[in-house]
């Protein structure tokens, strides 16, 4: 095929996009949440429950499974041409191999199409027993990526005195000395300017990582230094706010001003633009499970960075967002995500407990008029319940040797917990999967809630 031919056939495509979108036939879903709240495994389970519907009888709740009006689900290719496509692939081969394991994390925007093939419910097109269509496109990004949104207002130096403050806040004091030490001492030391401030922003990309990794820290910018796509060691990266207790080179001014109005124009704003443009459904996924663990100063920042997050949700009164774009969200599901790893009397404590950290951007949500509604699932269920003859509740499942294990279900507290809860501690299983290739459709926990909701009034 000629260029000019393909160019033809996605512009032909697109248009045919937008028409479905007119006709109501075109779903952009996207799923968010910070690294390692189960984005990966989410949308995997999601495919497999629509790709496998017919196979399975555990979507009581997605009616036009159970309504048996879904005539069939499959893959097919997406329009957009520049953006990864989604591995489902190789996440079902990861889950199901002879050893099996997790898939990858989300690492950059990717996206996967699938189409719907349903019959309506009502109106003359049911009674001509009518095929309809929808096509839906499932789109996954690091949440990282909307915690830069505040950076768009700001100017390096007020951004510098911003994270300066919150450098000396609690456990990023101690992280972050040993670093500000090396700027200092870089400052008499400098030959090449280029050269020092690229060996000073991967350093700071170092804190910021153990910030994550070691200290359970979410609030954490600037985003792409957590999760660079595909800016990984690219210079636009060569930047880090300036402490202000030391005095700034003017050559070093220069550089750091320019690299973060490159950021900002160049990075922050085409993501806006390019992707965000576009959904029409969202999911944010939510790891509560992780940050009880971790503790109340980790809980903490959870609730400031989802705070944070949700701002890219809220565009009656954010003026960033609309100079940027004109948003089409109407539908959020705010889900807690890994809930096989308690036991299921314990999901309404989940959603209840998800609700009080989002309180602030729920109400928001209602301001704008955008519907949303709170969800415990599990995208890849490792853990089945059970019950034992005395009462107790336990989770059986495999351990990350492969080993079987029978444990006690962990409870949720359903509201912050107080001094003596947090004294006490919560610990939850970190369950491995063990499935074997072919046992589609892999187990889940209620998505089929989660579908219906998102996807429900489009299938009647
Ligand atoms: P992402 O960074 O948001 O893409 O997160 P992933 O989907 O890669 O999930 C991170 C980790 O959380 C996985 O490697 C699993 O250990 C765990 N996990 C994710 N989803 C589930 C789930 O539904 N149940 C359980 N038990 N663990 C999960």
């Amino acid at each position: 095929m000629s260029r000019t031919e393909k160019l033809a056939e996605q512009v032909s495509k697109r248009a045919r996009d937008l028409l479905d979108r007119g006709l109501d036939r075109h779903v952009r879903l996207a799923v968010t949440g910070l690294s390692g709240a189960g984005k990966t495994a989410l949308l995997t389970g999601l495919l497999e429950q629509m790709l496998y519907a017919n196979d399975s009888n555990r979507l009581p709740y997605w009616a036009v499974r159970s309504e048996r009006r879904l005539q069939g689900a499959r893959l097919v290719p997406s329009s957009q041409w520049s953006v990864a496509r989604f591995d489902y692939e190789t996440a079902i081969a990861a889950l199901t191999a002879e050893t099996p394991g997790w898939p990858q994390s989300t690492r950059d925007v990717s996206e996967i199409r699938v189409e719907l093939k349903y019959k309506p419910n009502k109106g003359l097109a049911s009674k001509l027993s009518d095929t309809r269509r929808l096509t839906l496109d499932l789109i996954d990004y690091p949440g990282e990526w909307l915690l830069d949104l505040p950076m768009l207002g700001l100017t390096y130096q007020q951004w510098s005195e911003q994270q300066s403050r919150l450098a000396q806040q609690g456990v990023r004091q101690q992280i972050f000395a040993d670093w500000q030490a090396r700027v200092a001492a870089s400052i008499e030391q400098s030959q090449d300017t280029d050269e020092t401030l690229r060996r000073l922003a991967r350093d700071y990309q170092q804190q910021l990582q153990r910030c994550k990794q070691e200290f359970g820290l979410y609030f954490l910018q600037p985003g792409r230094h957590l999760l660079p796509g595909e800016l990984a060691d690219a210079p636009a990266l060569d930047f880090f706010p300036w402490p202000q207790h030391l005095s700034l080179p003017a050559a070093w001014r220069d550089s750091l001003e320019a690299k973060f109005s490159y950021y900002q124009q160049q990075v922050i704003k085409p993501f806006y633009k390019n992707y965000f443009q576009d959904y029409n459904r969202q999911i944010v996924l939510v790891d509560l499970l992780s940050a009880l663990q971790a503790g109340e100063d980790a809980l903490s920042e959870l609730r400031l960075a989802l705070g944070e997050l949700m701002k890219s949700f809220e565009y009656g009164n954010n003026s960033l967002l609309k100079r940027l774009l004109s948003p089409q969200i109407d539908r959020v599901a705010l889900v807690a995500s890994k809930a096989d790893h308690v036991a299921p009397e314990q999901h309404s404590a989940m959603r209840q407990l998800l609700g009080q950290l989002l309180q602030q951007s729920r109400q928001q949500l209602d301001f704008e008029r955008i519907s949303y509604q709170l969800f415990a699932v599990s995208g890849i269920a490792v853990a089945q319940p059970g019950k034992l003859a005395d009462g107790t509740v336990v989770l059986d499942g495999c351990d990350e040797a492969g080993q079987r294990v029978r444990i006690g279900a962990p409870t949720v507290p359903a509201n912050w917990p107080d001094r003596e809860a947090w004294a006490q501690g919560f610990a939850y299983p970190r369950l491995s999967p063990q499935f074997v290739s072919g046992q589609s459709p892999l187990p889940h926990v209620r998505l089929d809630q989660l579908l219906e909701y998102l996807l429900g009034d489009k299938l009647l």
